[in-house]
């Protein structure tokens, strides 16, 4: 590699808020053949908003809020800010909730004022013995609609549905198409739910969806990907995506994300703009034409 190139490369990415971390990044980027998106906070904007509430039939919404609102408190996941948020600005009274478990792709279980309250996906419901009754196909309908789907089991029986919406950001499909025109396979990676994230991945352009990944779990897809030799890029924001960061060819952090992903990263994008991803590749790869 000669000095000037990179130096060229490194400056031309820098003006952009592009920051390649060393040289290797930047050639590494040049060789690129797959990248793998991870969907909140990177596709989208990670600012979700709670779009609906529905009960079973019975079920007063408001005591359903106060109790999933109360589980949500305790919980670090963005999700559950919504659900605190959407809660207080209906004036949803407080509750306390007791013996506090957060279980890691799945969501949360605590006991509120008695009752064993569990709000997460449908694989926490499994676990909790839940059976979505006449919510299962309510729960389809939103999911169909790109909506993400907080499920609430109030002593071992569904109780609510809560709606969630999280906008894409603004280039994102414009993004997957300039990858795509570049010769670039677009993956979409997430811990939410199948139907989801295809819908999302649909309104986006992107063809390949690996959804209901664990967080532990995210690493190892990408590692798959990577087999063949096959050269794999990483797009996350989160500290759930450090490991795949890690693990994947090249690194890419968005600037609005956490601390972990972006000391992981080989390569920040500080205006966290999903189009600056085929920006970095067509420097990289302007970059390794120079050298030759
Ligand atoms: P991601 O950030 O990729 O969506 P996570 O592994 O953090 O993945 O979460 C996966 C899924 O688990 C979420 O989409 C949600 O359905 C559920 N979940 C996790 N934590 C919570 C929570 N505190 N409240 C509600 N649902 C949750
Ligand atoms: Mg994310």
């Amino acid at each position: 590699a000669t000095p000037t190139a990179i130096m060229v490369g490194t400056g031309m990415g820098a003006r952009r808020g592009v920051l390649f971390k060393n040289a290797v990044a930047l050639e590494t980027a040049a060789s690129i053949r797959t990248v793998v998106m991870d969907k909140t906070g990177t596709l989208t904007k990670g600012e979700p908003e709670v779009t609906d509430v529905v009960t079973v039939p019975g079920a007063d919404q408001g005591e359903a809020l106060r109790l999933i609102a109360a589980v949500e408190r305790q919980s670090e996941h963005p999700l559950a800010a919504a659900v605190v948020r959407h809660a207080e600005g209906r004036r949803v009274p407080r509750a306390d909730a007791r013996h506090f478990e957060n279980v890691p792709g799945h969501g949360a279980t605590a006991v509120v004022e008695g009752h064993r309250v569990a709000v997460g996906n449908r694989r926490l419901m499994e676990r909790e013995g839940v059976d979505l009754g006449r919510l299962a196909a309510r729960r389809e309908e939103l999911a169909a609609t790109g909506r993400t789907v907080v499920i609430a089991a109030v002593d071992g029986r569904a109780t609510a549905l809560v709606g969630i919406a999280d906008a894409a950001r603004e280039s994102s499909g414009e993004a997957v198409a300039e990858l795509h025109a570049l010769g670039v396979e677009v993956v979409m990676l997430t811990g939410d739910n199948q139907a989801t994230a295809r819908r999302i991945a649909d309104q986006l352009g992107i063809d390949t969806v690996i959804a209901e990944v664990l967080p532990g779990d995210k690493a190892a897809e990408v590692a798959e990907l990577q087999r063949g030799g096959r050269k794999v890029a990483m797009v996350g924001d989160g500290v759930n995506d450090a490991p795949a960061l890690a693990q994947a060819d090249l690194g890419i952090a968005i600037g609005a994300g956490t601390d972990v992903a972006i000391e992981t990263a080989d390569l920040v994008l500080m205006r966290s703009d999903p189009l600056d991803v085929p920006t970095a590749l067509r420097i990289g790869r302007g970059t390794v034409r120079k050298m030759r």
